[in-house]
């Protein structure tokens, strides 16, 4: 008999404890009809204060397909997810998804068929926006600028729930750099990629660890590490002050040496060449931005190209 591909599902689980059970029932009812599957569920716990690891050890006595890791600390759920992706050896594809069923179990089915179908990326869009008008807001705003500044391009309410096939794995697998959003490093790869919609239900129990200050240090560091607009935008600064201080002086000269009617201060001079001065170390600035950001990108250590498919290699 043909060896039965594996999924593995992965989970990071911030004090859990009260969803993982109901989480893990909604996951085995939804995986019973693709049994066609080998199914793995990893289970990460983020360095939870309450008893989220007692809870993962209890399945993972009780059922062989759930596996758990156990972090330090609390490393936040990016990291969360590159350890439990870093922690799976051999699988076929990677269904990562929120263990307080925000993210329904349901539509597992559906991301696999869409992965039977050839996309190396399943992903999802939450249709419904969250009730809280501020984050609304704030997610709005921070996509706007993401993508229109930054390289990739990031599609708004799309979630970490998604599927990933051994490929796309196998790739994300080699990226080291430190502050990252896993979506942005998956939407980069640039695989094929399609997205499913659903309506994310309320947390279960709990409630959501991300604040306003989580999510904006989570929407700086994507948009430094996916763009250096910002570094260059103070170079940008300085060649339109120094443009146009220079009309300035240009401006102050001819009326006041050529055409003779207007007298300026010397105070005035001074006050426009000093900016004039303060236009250069602008520039200069931008100039080094320039430099700090082809060591940016160095440093990021990502991968310089992926080759997705090769041809004509069969006999090596
Ligand atoms: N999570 C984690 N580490 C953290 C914060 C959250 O592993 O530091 C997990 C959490 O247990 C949940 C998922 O990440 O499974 C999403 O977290 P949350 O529900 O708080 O975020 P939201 O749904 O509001 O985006
Ligand atoms: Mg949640």
């Amino acid at each position: 008999m043909a060896r039965k591909p594996t999924i593995t599902l992965v989970s990071p689980a911030y004090n859990e404890s009260q969803n993982l059970k109901p989480f893990y029932k909604a996951v085995c009812q939804a995986v019973l009809p693709l049994d066609r599957y080998n199914w793995e569920i990893l289970l990460i716990n983020d360095g939870s204060r309450d008893n989220t690891w007692e809870i993962i050890t209890e399945l993972t006595g009780s059922d062989p397909r759930v596996k758990g890791i156990s972090l330090s600390r609390n490393f936040g759920k990016e990291i969360a997810l590159t350890a439990g992706l870093e922690s799976i050896e051999e699988t076929d594809a990677m269904i990562f998804i929120d263990a307080d069923l925000q993210h329904p179990p349901d539509l597992i089915p559906e991301l696999v068929n869409h992965w039977e179908q050839g996309f190396q990326i399943v992903a999802t869009q939450r249709d419904s926006l969250n009730t809280n008008w501020l984050r609304n807001l704030g997610s709005r705003l921070f996509y706007k600028i993401m993508n229109r500044f930054s390289e990739i391009r990031l599609e708004p309410n799309a979630t970490d729930f998604r599927l990933i096939d051994r490929e796309v794995l196998k790739v994300l697998k080699t990226f080291k750099e430190r502050t990252r959003l896993f979506r942005g490093l998956v939407d980069w790869t640039g695989f094929k990629k399609v997205f499913i919609k659903f309506s994310a239900p309320e947390r279960l129990e709990g409630k959501s660890t991300f604040n306003f200050n989580n999510l904006s240090g989570l929407a700086i560091n994507s948009f430094t590490s996916y763009s250096l607009w910002p570094l260059r935008i103070t170079g940008f600064l300085g060649l339109f002050v120094l443009a146009t201080t220079c009309l300035s002086l240009l401006y102050m000269l001819v009326t006041q040496f050529v055409l003779g009617y207007e007298i300026y201060t010397r105070m005035a001079y001074f006050v426009v060449f000093n900016t004039f001065l303060f236009g250069i170390v602008l520039v200069a600035l931008g100039m080094m931005a320039v430099y700090i950001g082809h060591i940016h990108t160095e440093v990021l250590l990502r991968p310089l190209y992926i080759v997705q498919e090769k041809a004509g290699f069969e006999n090596d």
